[in-house]
């Protein structure tokens, strides 16, 4: 499986399309202000879109799935079902920012923590990972030792919990549970800013480490 990253937008948010190599297969994740380029390189490359996948509903990730759908308007778009409410709300969500957008499709098939997503010969295994936002998921391929994380973990730092229905303790249970169980050389591609590992932030992300008074033993 291969990433590719898109970013884009106000936000500085992060596409990616997860792509195996084997079938040409692809999988568009959090299509934000990237999703231009995303379309493209697909289209360029003849990719076979299998689906678009939301790993949490916030406007930054979600502003370009219209985007992606024209150039495949028949691809199902995967999101958990406590991310539905806030995905419609999308426009109402960038009202917030004093922003307008369109509103977008909506969603055909539900995201079942522990039921894996496949496209050609490559899954991701589904994790549970609430606190930044209402149905949080992250998409893990222990095979490739990577994993997308949304918002709940950064180079350095962690998703903000200030939003509707957003939660620091929640959030603190999804890291320990859901990210740090997972190998250290398991690479992590956030929503925003670079590439970390899971080693990386278990020994130097201050909101982690209990001697910078982060919230882990
Ligand atoms: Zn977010
Ligand atoms: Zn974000």
């Amino acid at each position: 499986m291969e990433i590719r990253t898109f970013t884009g937008g106000g936000f500085g948010e992060n596409a990616y399309l997860a792509v195996c190599e084997a079938t040409r297969s692809c999988v568009a994740v959090d299509p934000g202000s990237g999703a231009t380029e995303l379309a493209a390189a697909i289209e360029d490359e003849g990719l076979d879109l299998v689906a678009i996948v939301l790993t949490h509903a916030h406007l930054d990730h979600v502003e370009g799935v219209n985007e992606v759908r024209r150039m495949a308007p028949a691809v199902p778009i995967w999101i958990h079902s406590d991310a539905l409410a806030m995905y419609r709300a999308v426009q109402s969500q960038a009202a917030m920012f004093g922003m307008r957008t369109e509103a977008q499709p909506e969603p055909t098939d539900e995201i079942v923590p522990g039921e894996p997503i496949a496209f050609g010969s490559c899954a991701f295994e589904v994790r549970f990972a609430p606190g930044h936002a209402p149905g949080h998921v992250i998409l893990v391929s222990p095979e490739d030792r990577l994993a997308l994380v949304g918002d709940v973990v950064f180079q350095g730092s962690i998703g903000r919990t200030d939003l509707p229905g957003g939660d620091l303790r929640t959030l603190m249970a999804s890291i320990r549970e859901q990210v740090l169980t997972l190998p250290d050389d398991t690479v992590l591609y956030p929503g925003h800013g670079p590439a970390t590992t899971v080693g990386h932030e278990r020994v130097g992300n201050p909101f982690l480490v209990p001697h910078y008074g982060g919230e882990l033993a």
